[in-house]
């Protein structure tokens, strides 16, 4: 279900949809996720920054992965405050390290992601505590933060951030 009719942007998806390429962006990139790190702010900005200038996006865009950072956050406030845009709400997905685990290595074995392996999770989980975990508080002071028990059923978590969205939309 769409339900808010706009695009969802996965820096993840666009970053390994650049990883496919053979050229020496494509490496660079590639020495990033593969290891499970974060690819350069600026260059994410960048990619995020195309996207949203687009005509697919001009009633709005879903953003999955991205921030990350504290300065991915304040590059994007910049570049929204420059467009004449803002954001409504970040969400956080609140799931226990352990089920997160369990969950990422399920979906190695489904679509075959090569950073679904347990060391880069274990890197990925690190990166996202010092890295991004960060931006619950940097939302939360702009009143923007919403947190979703995602321990809950799948429909549970549908409904929950339903009823989020409802919150922040005007
Ligand atoms: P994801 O599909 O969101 O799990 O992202 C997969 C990988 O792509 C991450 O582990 C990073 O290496 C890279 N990546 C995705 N989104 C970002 C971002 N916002 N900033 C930096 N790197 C990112």
């Amino acid at each position: 279900v769409n339900l808010l009719s706009i695009p969802h942007l996965s820096t993840g998806e666009m970053l390994r949809s650049v990883k496919k390429q053979d050229t020496a962006l494509s490496r660079w990139v590639a020495s990033y996720i593969d290891a499970g790190r974060l690819a350069p702010d600026h260059l994410v900005m960048r990619i995020v920054a195309q996207r949203l200038k687009s005509d697919e996006c001009r009633n709005g865009a879903l953003f999955d992965g991205f921030p990350r950072t504290i300065v991915q956050a304040q590059l994007l406030d910049d570049f929204l405050s420059e467009e004449g845009l803002k954001l409504d709400m970040a969400l956080e997905l609140r799931v226990d390290e352990e089920e997160l685990i369990q969950r990422l290595l399920k979906r190695a074995q489904i679509d075959g992601r090569v950073d679904d392996n347990y060391d880069t999770i274990r890197e990925r989980l690190h990166v996202f505590k010092t890295q991004t975990a960060p931006l619950t508080e940097y939302y939360a002071r702009q009143s923007k933060l919403e947190v979703v028990d995602g321990m809950q059923t799948p429909d549970q978590v549908f409904d929950a951030i339903k009823a989020c969205v409802d919150r922040h939309s005007h």
